[in-house]
This record gives C-alpha cells, sequence and structure tokens, in this order.
C-alpha cells in the first residue's frame, strides 16, 4: 500500500491507472469495521482502491469535538495494509484548505433537515470535502455506509445537481455484538453510558418490528421510539423522526418503499445516530 499526503502525488499515481476502475471509501480514520465493510467492497468491485483518511473541521461546529476526535494512524495503517488497500490518502488540513480557501458546496434544504438543525454548517463541510476528493481521485465508484443515512442522501442529491459521473454505493449498518451501531465515537462512552446507548438501537429494533406488522402511523413509530430511550437519565434526545427517504420531510404515513427512520442523541457528551431505512437511498 502507499501512503500518500499531496494532492498532486495522488494525482501523479493515479495516472498510471486510466483505464481501470478506481473505488474511493473517503473516512475520518480510527477504523472500525463498519469502514472496513466499506473498504471490502471497495476492493470487490475496483481495480484499485483508495481510502481516505482526513479528519475534515469544516463539518465540525465550533463546540464539537474536532480537537479530541480519536486518531490513531498507526493502526489505521495495519488495517488499511491487512485489507489490501491500494493507496491510503492522509492529507494534512493545509493540503485540502490552503490560505484564502473559500468555496463551499451547500446541498439546501435537505443539509437543514434532521441533523443539519443542529449541525447547520455540517453537510456544507461534508460535501465540500467530498466532492474535492471526488475531483482529486476521479473514481468509478464511491462508498458510504448508511448509518450516514442523511449523508448518502445528500451526496446522491450532490451527485444529481452536479451532474458527477460517478456511482455512490451505500452500505449497510455494522453493528456491534450487542446492536450498537459503530462509530469512532463510541469509544468515549462509559460502561453506563454504552448501556444507555443500546436503548436507540433497541427501540428501533420493536419499531421495525412495529412497522412489518402494519403500524404505519408515524407519529406513533415516533412516539415508541422516545418512550424507550426516555428509559434512560443519560440520554438526551436531539431529534426522532420519520421521513421521506428522498425528501426528508416529515411523513404522517409510513411508506414502506420510501422511508427513513431516524435519531440523534447526546448519551453524556457524546453524540451518536442512528436509523433504518425502508427502501433504497
Ligand atoms: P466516518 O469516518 O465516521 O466519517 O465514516 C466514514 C464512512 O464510514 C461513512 O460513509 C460512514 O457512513 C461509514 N460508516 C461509519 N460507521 C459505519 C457503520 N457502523 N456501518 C457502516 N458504515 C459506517
Amino acid at each position: 500500500m502507499k501512503t500518500i499526503k499531496k494532492i498532486d502525488s495522488l494525482r501523479k499515481e493515479l495516472y498510471l491507472y486510466v483505464k481501470k476502475r478506481i473505488g474511493l471509501v473517503p473516512t475520518m480514520g480510527y477504523l472500525h469495521n463498519g469502514h472496513l465493510s466499506l473498504i471490502d467492497q471497495s476492493i470487490k468491485e475496483n481495480d484499485i482502491s483508495v481510502v481516505s483518511v482526513f479528519v475534515n473541521p469544516y463539518q465540525f461546529g465550533p463546540n464539537e469535538d474536532f480537537n479530541v476526535y480519536p486518531r490513531d494512524m498507526e493502526r489505521d495503517l495495519k488495517l488499511l495494509e491487512e485489507r489490501g488497500v491500494d493507496i491510503l490518502f492522509s492529507p494534512d488540513s493545509k493540503e485540502m484548505y490552503p490560505e484564502n480557501f473559500s468555496t463551499f458546496v451547500e446541498v439546501e434544504k435537505l443539509s437543514k433537515a434532521l441533523c443539519g438543525k443542529s449541525r447547520p454548517t455540517h453537510f456544507r463541510g461534508v460535501c465540500t470535502v467530498v466532492l474535492k476528493l471526488f475531483n482529486i481521485v476521479n473514481p468509478n465508484n464511491v462508498y458510504f455506509g448508511a448509518k450516514d443515512a442523511q449523508q448518502a442522501v445528500i451526496i446522491k442529491r450532490m451527485k444529481e445537481d452536479l451532474n458527477l459521473d460517478i456511482n455512490i454505493r451505500v452500505m449497510p449498518i455494522v453493528r456491534d455484538e450487542d446492536g450498537l451501531a459503530l462509530s469512532s465515537r463510541n469509544r468515549y462512552l462509559s460502561k453506563r453510558e454504552r448501556e444507555a446507548a443500546l436503548l436507540m438501537p433497541e427501540a428501533l429494533k420493536k419499531v421495525n418490528i412495529l412497522i412489518n406488522n402494519g403500524v404505519f402511523d408515524a407519529n406513533e413509530i415516533r412516539k415508541k421510539i422516545v418512550g424507550e430511550l426516555k428509559k434512560s437519565k443519560y440520554i438526551k434526545i436531539d431529534y426522532v423522526e420519520v421521513v421521506n427517504l428522498k425528501t426528508l420531510k416529515s411523513v404522517e404515513i409510513i411508506d414502506k418503499e420510501n422511508a427513513l427512520v431516524a435519531a440523534a442523541i447526546k448519551v453524556g457528551e457524546t453524540r451518536l445516530i442512528d436509523n433504518f431505512i425502508l427502501g433504497e437511498i
């Protein structure tokens, strides 16, 4: 595996692979099995797989965890080597955002829904870095996780709106044995907080069963999740929403082919998200 930190060097390296299928997996590092599932898929479907590890400052709000976000490049390197990744792209912030950087990508409306309400500049940061990575790597296929369902919906919108000739692949959520969706942020959780956090996947599982049994009233589903989450004093609910999978607007009746049931909570200082999708992003 080659580790490349400079955009020019990456471009030069990738010139060697014209006419090859290139897969890209954008990450912020501190890799877990969720990331690795995207990477495995990329390796399966492409001739060359590029993984980026970049903790993107623009997707963190002023009071968020940018400075303490977990980083362990040595461990990531080892995991990527073992997996058979061809290129690790790990630029520093100055490489991605040189002085006078001033162009941002904003996907309107969708970016203001769900997580956008409490993280108003988050998706602007995500879309900007993702479009930059697309332009740098020029991939055929790019891999994202369904855990960040809103992110995947927004990036697909950006692809359509800006006519990007890239295949966006959205892979299922990978969970720990206890059901908690894997996240680099899980390491912040104390034992007690982790126990509390489990209420979220458990609540989603319960309402998934309800929906499969024909309960399509979105409000009833929402209330059920809120009720489950309120069982722990450690949980502060950011949102629980049932939305249309394309528009991310709230629905009253759940369409089994086109809905997203999503929740975001704070457990102590740690913000966690989870969801389940009915249909395809
Ligand atoms: P991050 O490093 O958190 O920015 O995540 C990089 C990519 O991995 C994003 O496309 C995420 O949606 C995806 N991802 C993170 N956690 C999971 C998970 N538990 N299952 C599947 N994909 C995930």
